[in-house]
């Protein structure tokens, strides 16, 4: 949905609304939505930065990295931006590290979908967990770990033995 930067009333704008996304549109492959991401934003123009607070509850399943097990992944995520300009960017020659996080805007509008988007991407985890302690799958049957399903003798291994490769390996 289209922000038009010219029409925003003075006080801002605040807006509650759910948003529809495609599971494709997410960064983490594996997640689908339960319920559709429920946005609470405030918009307001201060001079020419776009200042974007807000709110994003959403309800996903991922599926963990170690056990493949579907899990729900809650999302409420807060935050607060400022988007500048684009204009401001082509004038800007060196970018420094502040820079390369800066947002931008571009022909007087802002598209709050994206934003949304953004931010809801910006809340998964790099390595989705059903739990932090997740012991994944047997590497021997590739039955699950945690409900005891497997019975393997999968045990560290015995430190002495350690000692002997590394002999070996010192020899070779
Ligand atoms: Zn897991
Ligand atoms: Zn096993």
């Amino acid at each position: 949905m289209l922000i038009d930067i010219d029409r925003l009333p003075k006080e801002g704008l605040r807006l509650v609304r759910d948003f529809e996304f495609l599971n494709l549109d997410l960064v983490e492959e594996n997640a689908v939505f339960l319920e559709p991401a429920h946005a609470e934003i405030a918009v307001r123009l201060i001079g020419e930065e776009i200042l974007v607070r807000g709110e994003i509850t959403a309800r996903l399943s991922f599926v963990c990295s170690r056990c493949l097990t579907p899990f729900e992944f809650p999302v409420a995520s807060k935050f607060d931006l400022v988007y500048l300009p684009e204009e401001l960017d082509a004038l800007s020659e060196e970018l420094s590290d502040e820079k390369i996080d800066q947002m931008y805007y571009s022909g007087r509008q802002l598209d709050l979908r994206t934003v949304v988007l953004e931010q809801l991407n910006l809340t998964f985890p790099a390595k989705p967990l059903c739990s932090a302690g997740c012991e994944g799958i047997c590497a021997v049957c590739g039955e699950l770990i945690r409900d005891a399903k497997c019975s393997c003798l999968v045990k560290e291994s015995d430190p002495r033995w350690n000692k002997i490769k590394f002999n070996v390996r010192d020899k070779s």
